[in-house]
């Protein structure tokens, strides 16, 4: 038999990895909800159709990096459906906005995530099949200021408080304004035309997106077309006067409030969905992989998918690339000691160590526990791995109610009451 193993672009996080893990989500829950975000919880798999609208059936995600199998049905009664694991989580969100109506609150809904999410990519460092993102979404009506370019602002200061906060630094902010329904088509037809001379030079996944989706050429990372993408039209010069106006705007308050920020007029991002501001945050650290996260404008997204007319702004963050950004250049992390080991003597003693742990437990204290049919020498072996300090449990202690402690630090050994155990272990 072969011995199984976690399939290609998966992997499993163990402790003390997952420590650092629980680190940035708790982080990301404080400074959200400083925001005013409330956390959103959607299916890991959607309709087919969700993300073939949503997303894009131009773009690489949805032309070749999904999972998406054919669900049977069960009974006559039920149709088979075209299930996806999802590749992304803006589309599962506003799918939810819609669903639940949420538009009619009249205010705008500030919500954030985090989770799996998978796409078929050819697995290397900072690319996984299996991969979590953080993101947030700030969507509603129009009334509610969904538009503003102070959204587009607040959700950037938010992310770079975020990765201060985190201990990230380094990272760069670049953005992008990639215009609207009115004015995009405008450049779209300009990009038709600078390519269609020079297209057939150009690498067999440019030369389809040239036809299909001539935006997507400026997304391209293939090196080889670099020459031929520099000289196309920047989207900048044909923006209108209200897409200009808003992206001045967001860079003014981002001015005012001290975030850095580059402007890149060929950053696009990879699906179809963004209008107007577009932006990533790089960093330096991460090789080839560099980007930390991307978001951006996304006004017509609701429509595409019938709902209400709801602009909305939000980003996805590679939960995998901040780990990676955050251990680069730390020394591994050492597993958390426990507090006390608890060594009962004898395995008649084994359920009093029981209830003498769980009493410890329920003080706050974290704690391992042994076993009676292990002789001592090998107790202090496991304790010493284990915990700062091993409890001593044996007839005499049982008898007296006083606990023999050891701290392995300092060799030190005392004398504790049971009673006083607690509070002596939560001071030292
Ligand atoms: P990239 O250019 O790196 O492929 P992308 O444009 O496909 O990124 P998005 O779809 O915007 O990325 O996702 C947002 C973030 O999610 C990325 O900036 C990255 O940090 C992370 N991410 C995307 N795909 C993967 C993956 N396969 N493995 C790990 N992280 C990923
Ligand atoms: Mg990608």
């Amino acid at each position: 038999m072969t011995l199984l193993k976690a399939v290609r672009g998966t992997r499993d996080l163990l402790p003390p990895e997952t420590e650092l893990w629980e680190r940035v989500e708790a982080t990301t829950r404080r400074v959200f909800a400083r925001y005013n975000f409330g956390e959103i919880r959607t299916p890991i798999f959607e309709d087919t159709q969700l993300f073939a609208r949503g997303v894009g059936e131009e773009t690489d995600i949805v032309s070749k990096e999904m999972y998406t199998w054919e669900d049977r049905a069960r009974a006559q009664s039920e149709k088979s459906q075209s299930l996806t694991l999802r590749p992304e989580n803006t589309a599962g969100v506003v799918r939810a906005y819609i669903e639940h109506k949420m538009g009619e609150t009249g205010l705008l809904q500030k919500l954030y995530y985090i989770g799996p999410q998978f796409r078929r990519e050819r697995p290397q460092k900072g690319r996984y099949r299996q991969f979590w993102q953080i993101g947030a979404e700030v969507i509603g009506p129009p009334s509610a200021g969904s538009e503003s370019p102070l959204r587009d602002a607040e959700v950037l200061e938010m992310l770079a408080s975020f990765l201060d906060e985190l201990g990230i630094s380094g990272w760069t902010l670049v953005l992008n304004s990639v215009g609207c329904s009115t004015d995009r088509p405008r450049y779209v037809a300009a990009l038709r035309e600078a390519l269609a001379p020079v297209k057939h030079q150009m690498s067999e996944d440019n030369q389809r997106r040239a036809e299909t989706n001539p935006l997507r050429v400026l997304d391209s990372k293939d090196p080889s077309d670099e020459a031929i993408v520099a000289n196309l039209p920047k989207i900048a010069d044909y923006l209108d006067e209200a897409s200009k106006a808003h992206f001045a705007a967001v860079l003014a308050a981002l001015d005012a409030c001290g975030v850095q920020y580059e402007v890149n007029p060929r950053l696009v991002r990879g699906l179809d969905y963004y209008t107007r501001t577009t932006f990533e945050f790089t960093h330096g650290g991460l090789g080839a992989q560099n980007a930390l996260l991307g978001g951006g404008r996304y006004d017509g997204l609701s429509e595409m998918l019938d709902g209400p007319k709801a602009p909305g702004i939000g980003f996805a963050m590679g939960l995998d690339r901040l780990i990676l950004t955050l251990q680069a250049g730390q020394a591994e992390s050492a597993p958390t000691l426990a507090d006390a080991f608890i060594a009962p003597l004898s395995e008649s003693l084994n359920a009093e160590a029981l209830a003498l742990a769980r009493d410890l437990r329920r003080a706050g204290l974290r704690i391992d526990l042994g076993d009676g049919a292990f002789r001592i020498k090998k107790s202090f072996e496991i304790g010493n791995k284990l915990a700062r300090k091993i409890v001593l449990l044996g007839e005499d202690e049982q008898r007296s109610g006083i606990l023999t402690v050891k701290n392995f630090a300092t060799g030190e050994q005392t004398k504790i009451p049971r009673g006083e155990l607690a509070q002596a272990l939560q001071n030292s």
